[in-house]
């Protein structure tokens, strides 16, 4: 399947051209389709099968570009995580205008974070602990956030971070589209599915 035939933002077609993606991988051409058409999913999938895309693509077409209040969260196991999906994200958005996208991870001065989510994002990629840090501190609003990606969530649980996700996913609107990638599933990433999402679709490669 080629990014083309889908319908798909011309401007998120010409980034993924300049960043050489050719073909859809697997995980894409199932993924992708489905999300763009609102419903949930439960993908499997392993690090490098380009899950990033799979996921970042929808997500780019479905933010309001003239709404400047946070839209969609992406929660990820670590910073370094968080900081590697904000970049292909970006990429990915480097032709659309109006587009603000912010990692939020612990260790990185809050102060900072707090004056750059004052000034208009509506993507943010990051931690479990340091979102909910800023949704306890009141610095970020989640009214019109309608997308929620949980990334590598079974590392997420290994991290010890199933009740913030869960309080997140309790916070945002009910009406949402709630995506969830996991390279494996044991039983309580199940469990996330069947309470937080709205009759997935079950993928995997
Ligand atoms: P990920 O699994 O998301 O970490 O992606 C692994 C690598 O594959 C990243 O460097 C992506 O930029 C790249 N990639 C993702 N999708 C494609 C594609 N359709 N064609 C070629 N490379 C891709």
């Amino acid at each position: 399947l080629k990014f083309e035939e889908l319908e798909i933002n011309p401007s998120i077609i010409r980034a993924v051209e300049a960043m050489g993606f050719e073909e859809m991988s697997p995980i894409q051409a199932k993924a992708i389709p489905i999300v763009l058409q609102g419903r949930d999913i439960v993908g499997q999938a392993q690090t490098g099968t380009g899950k990033t895309a799979a996921f970042g693509i929808p997500l780019l077409q479905k933010v309001d570009v003239k709404n400047k209040s946070l839209q969609a969260i992406v929660l990820c196991p670590t910073r370094e995580l968080a900081i590697q999906v904000a970049d292909e994200v970006r990429k990915l958005a480097q032709f659309m205008h109006g587009i603000k996208v912010l990692p939020v991870y612990g260790g990185q001065e809050i102060s900072k974070q707090i004056r750059s989510l004052k000034s208009g994002v509506q993507i943010i990629i990051g931690t479990p602990g340091r979102v909910m840090d800023h949704m306890r501190r009141k610095t970020v609003r989640f009214d019109n956030v309608n997308m929620v990606i949980l990334d590598e969530a079974d590392e997420m649980l290994n991290m010890g971070f199933r009740e913030d996700i869960e309080t997140i996913l309790s916070q945002v609107p009910e009406e949402r589209q709630t995506v969830l990638f996991s390279a494996t599933m044991p039983g309580p990433i199940l469990e996330i599915a069947r309470t937080y999402q709205n009759n997935a679709e079950m993928i995997r490669v």
